[in-house]
């Protein structure tokens, strides 16, 4: 058995065709930038064949591009459900999420984007001011400076630098999960940090 069940065929229709073959049918559609034709090919091959992460990814990343939000919402949620180390599915999910001003998710999937090793999510946090933790992968904010509020109480969503070994974390892994809020340190190498700035 392969990716698709084959058994699992439509009746004769003027698009008859297996879900696998409704999938390569997307890709190509995909790779030649006909997003509406991909959408139909990868929707026809999950009504076939269901469940399959790929398809939900290319089914989300075409209504993506087709500029309809609200639908690649449901098929890129999906596919991270499935694949919850899918990069791929987390960053377009955290740009859906960014479309539809919904800013606090969007930077959940952008940051799990970037800590699974995604190549744009990085530059997509820091062009908000933000990074993530790599210790949690929560999303975090750079702060304007070393403001001495920040420094009293440690804020979850405020980031930390470490000097020594590089790492930023977020406010909560800092502080050990807010057992030692007074006192942030690095959770890689336990040597004091730095509030993260630009
Ligand atoms: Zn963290
Ligand atoms: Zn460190």
């Amino acid at each position: 058995m392969g990716l698709f069940d084959r058994s699992k065929k439509r009746g004769p229709a003027a698009q008859d065709g297996t879900a696998e073959q409704f999938f390569e049918q997307g890709k190509q559609s995909f790779g030649q930038e006909n997003y509406a034709a991909a959408a139909q090919a990868f929707e026809a091959s999950l009504r076939l064949a269901g469940d399959v992460p790929s398809a939900y990814f290319l089914l989300g990343a075409s209504r993506f591009r087709l500029g309809d939000s609200a639908g690649a919402l449901a098929p890129l949620s999906r596919c991270v459900e499935l694949v919850p180390d899918h990069a791929e599915a987390h960053n377009a999910l955290g740009m859906t999420l960014g479309r539809l001003d919904r800013h606090d998710e969007a930077d959940i999937h952008l940051a799990r984007a970037a800590y699974l090793g995604h190549v744009q999510a990085p530059g997509t946090l820091a062009a908000m001011d933000m990074d993530y933790c790599r210790n949690c992968a929560a999303p975090v904010n750079y702060s304007s400076g070393p403001d001495p509020a920040d420094i009293v109480i440690v804020s979850a969503a405020v980031g930390w630098s470490c000097a020594s070994c590089g790492a930023v974390s977020c406010g909560r892994c800092a502080s050990d999960g807010g057992r030692s809020p007074m006192d942030p340190r690095c959770p890689r190498c336990g040597r004091d940090v730095d509030v993260l700035t630009k």
